[in-house]
């Protein structure tokens, strides 16, 4: 290793410059006395942290100087968000305490420093760790959004500058950043940084996608300025005419956006069309905002034709994170379909900046729909049952939602997520309403509770004393707020069934003498395979568990061999990570090592040697092995981190891996004749199924085929695109499996 020369001269003088890029940054709501407040923390920030380096070897000051400069800059925080920024790590990296941030820096900016320092300490391995931060975060939201924003910036940097990380945390750190970081971006209506954080997780868990889209994307970068020149060029002339000030230009879609696209659609990046949008921002008059818009509009759908279905109006109606704009799509002069959006400079800087910049133009906030949203974290918070797992998912339904605008009978307004329903509705006015709900009226007409509402619709809700939550409502409510409700009415239902059933088998055991104990109790609901002691005492309750059988765990007992370990424990884990970590390299080799450490590959994606893939520790499968973009992957990845084990593919040729293929074609007599031709006698592939449909002449496949790697999928691949009549051939994508525990 060659020695690490540092000039530290150099250093200082790079820090101080970096703060003074700072400085200037925070100029524009600087007020008297902030600048003082802001070296307060960053000498306190330079002092602690002055031994540290981050992982590229530079200075570890960089990086907070740098989270505050994108809370000053891009989300336009004032000086206590600086603050905290610039302290966000010292208390969880250095010797710092929060009580002596109090002390010197106030109750507040404690306050927000606590809520970005993560758990610490001792944790049981069946929980999430990283949900449970995620949870801690969120309840320190409802208190103060900066926790968030001063978050998303802190994950921003981190994003930017992973390149010196290892693989694996480049995984784990990216796939929470997809997973809960851009979508609270989004409801947060930060759109840049949602992109860019969208675009930056890409990079590294679809590497090739992400490489192979931005090239094509530069391909023809140069013919489609020019299309867009010719298409603004009629515009801004009109605009001009009519005394209209603006700015009009085209934005290119993010990677990620032109990636959901192409696989929502299945369609090749080819086909689709709309890589940009054209933005017309005008220099409007408070007063003449929504006027301005329509006569931009206007002029637009004069000079070229709308689409009647794609005119999105958020001008009349903002969304809940504030967002305000009109969209349009029309039809351009070569034939193409353009998106067209609408707004005004003020509209322009909440479209970016989100939240703050939210707050700098409306004094009064309390009708703002983000307000709501806050409110509405705050009551899911309230229900303290909830495992943290469960709440992330339920919150996470809600980040990304589009909503629907309900009206009551005496006319309020009121926003729901899109696919809501009447029993949505009732939870939304009040719990109690949700909870006693027999049916609704929607626009005076009698509807179920599991009714779809519409945008515009007016609902009344129809109780009954007699009514109570049942199990079957889950089904179809999509509200955080109805789902916990339910949740946590049928729970206390469900322990006071249960009761019963736990002095039923109080009476049993005593009468098999077996001691009634904490230890037995759980020793019962492994052998049984029941999730937790309550549903044990449940289903003896509900007589859906038959007593009898107690004496085949009596009988277990006294062999102890066949003892199922079903409860995943720390030592257990920590075996298997030191297995692989105690060879010389701590990378799990797929192939080699399969004497020694018992691995799977997972068939929710059917990763093939070639492909990019990580172990994961299981509760009862020891390793399964996903490829990095397999559906389960982001969540896994997201709430497990700690679980992963970094894979690597050995070379082999003897072995075949199965994986799935999606075959689009017009059908032709004699296709699959063809197609099957391909596989087994020129490819010599074996074949486990195809299945065929076939609809007005096009022709839809899947076959499931064994390959020795991706090369010669690739291949294979290449071959049957050759086959006349195929149109398309994509590896299959297979669904989310539905996970019990793992
Ligand atoms: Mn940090």
């Amino acid at each position: 290793m060659s020695e690490l020369v540092i000039d530290l001269e150099a250093e200082k003088k790079e820090i101080l410059k970096r703060y003074r890029a700072l400085l200037r940054a925070c100029k524009p709501t600087m007020q008297k006395g902030d600048k003082a407040l802001i070296r307060q923390a960053f000498d306190l920030a330079l002092e602690s942290h002055k031994d540290m380096r981050r992982k590229s070897g530079e200075p570890y000051i960089y990086h907070p100087i740098a989270v505050a400069q994108i809370a000053a800059e891009e989300i336009g925080l004032g000086t206590t968000s600086i603050v905290c920024a610039l302290l966000h790590d010292v208390v969880e990296d250095t010797a710092v305490t929060l009580e002596e941030i109090e002390r010197e820096f106030g109750k507040k900016v404690a306050r927000i420093i606590d809520g970005l320092t993560k758990i610490s300490g001792v944790f049981d391995y069946n929980s999430s760790l990283q949900a449970e931060n995620f949870r801690k975060m969120l309840l320190t939201l409802a208190d103060d959004v900066r926790v968030i924003l001063i978050k998303l910036a802190d994950r921003l940097h981190n994003m930017r500058t992973m390149d010196h990380m290892p693989r694996d945390k480049q995984l784990k750190i990216s796939s929470e950043t997809i997973y809960l970081y851009a979508p609270l971006a989004h409801r947060l209506g930060l759109y840049a940084m949602k992109s860019e954080l969208e675009d930056l997780s890409m990079k590294y868990t679809e590497a090739e996608t992400y490489k192979f889209i931005a090239r094509k994307l530069n391909e023809k970068k140069a013919e489609r300025e020019l299309f867009i020149q010719s298409f603004i060029g009629p515009i801004r002339d009109i605009l001009l005419e009519q005394g209209l000030k603006s700015n009009v230009y085209g934005r290119p879609k993010s990677i990620h956006s032109i990636w959901n696209k192409m696989r929502k659609k299945g369609i090749p990046f080819e086909e689709v069309y709309d890589l940009f949008a054209i933005r017309i921002i005008l220099e409007s008059k408070p007063d003449q905002e929504k006027a301005d818009c329509w006569k931009a509009y206007s002029i637009v759908t004069d000079l070229y034709r709308p689409n009647p279905d794609r005119l999105r109006d958020w001008v009349s109606s903002p969304k809940a994170n504030g967002y305000e704009s009109l969209h349009t799509t029309v039809m351009g002069p070569k034939g193409q379909w353009v998106e067209v959006q609408i707004r005004t400079t003020r509209m322009n800087e909440i479209a970016e900046k989100g939240f703050a910049a939210h707050w700098k133009y409306k004094e009064s906030s309390s009708d703002s729909g983000l307000d709501q949203w806050i409110q509405k974290v705050r009551e899911l918070l309230k229900n303290p049952e909830s495992n943290a797992l469960d709440f992330l998912d339920d919150f996470k339904m809600n980040l990304f939602s589009d909503e629907i605008f309900i009206f009551t009978p005496k006319g309020a307004l009121m926003q729901l997520p899109l696919g809501a329903t009447a029993l949505d509705f009732a939870f939304e006015i009040h719990s109690d309403l949700g909870a006693k709900c027999i049916g609704a009226k929607v626009n005076h007409k009698l509807v179920p509770l599991s009714h779809q509402l519409q945008n515009g619709d007016q609902v009344e809700i129809i109780t009954s004393s007699k009514q109570s939550p049942k199990e079957d409502w889950l089904n179809f409510v999509v509200t955080a707020k109805a789902k916990a409700k339910i949740k946590s009415s049928l729970k206390e239902e469900k322990r006071r069934v249960a009761e019963e059933g736990k002095e039923i088998l109080e009476r049993k055991l005593k009468s098999l003498k077996i001691t009634y104990n904490t230890e037995n109790i759980h020793k019962i609901s492994n052998y049984f395979k029941f999730p937790s002691a309550l549903e044990l005492f449940y289903a003896i309750a509900t007589e859906s568990f038959d007593l009898k059988l107690l004496k085949e765990f009596q009988a277990s007992e006294k062999t102890p061999e066949h003892k199922t370990p079903d409860r995943i424990d720390a030592s257990q884990i920590e075996g298997l990570i030191n297995k692989v970590k105690s060879k010389d390299s701590d990378t799990l080799l797929i192939g080699e090592d399969l004497q020694k450490i018992d691995y799977k590959l997972s068939t929710c994606c059917n990763p093939i040697p070639g492909d990019d893939v990580f172990g994961f520790i299981t509760v009862n499968d020891g390793i399964k092995i996903h490829r990095t973009n397999c559906p389960n992957a982001t969540k896994l990845l997201a709430n497990y981190g700690y679980r992963v084990v970094k894979a690597k593919w050995t070379s082999q040729k003897e072995l075949a891996f199965l994986t799935g293929l999606r075959i689009r074609g017009i059908d032709e007599v004699g296709l699959i004749n063809k197609i099957t031709t391909v596989i087994s006698n020129d490819f010599k592939v074996n074949m486990r199924s195809i299945t065929v449909d076939s609809n007005e002449g096009i022709f839809e496949g899947t076959i499931m085929v064994f390959v020795n790697d991706t090369m010669h999928l690739e291949n294979l691949t290449k071959k049957l695109k050759q086959v006349k009549g195929v149109t398309s051939v994509t590896r299959f994508e297979s669904q989310p499996e539905r996970h019990g525990r793992i």
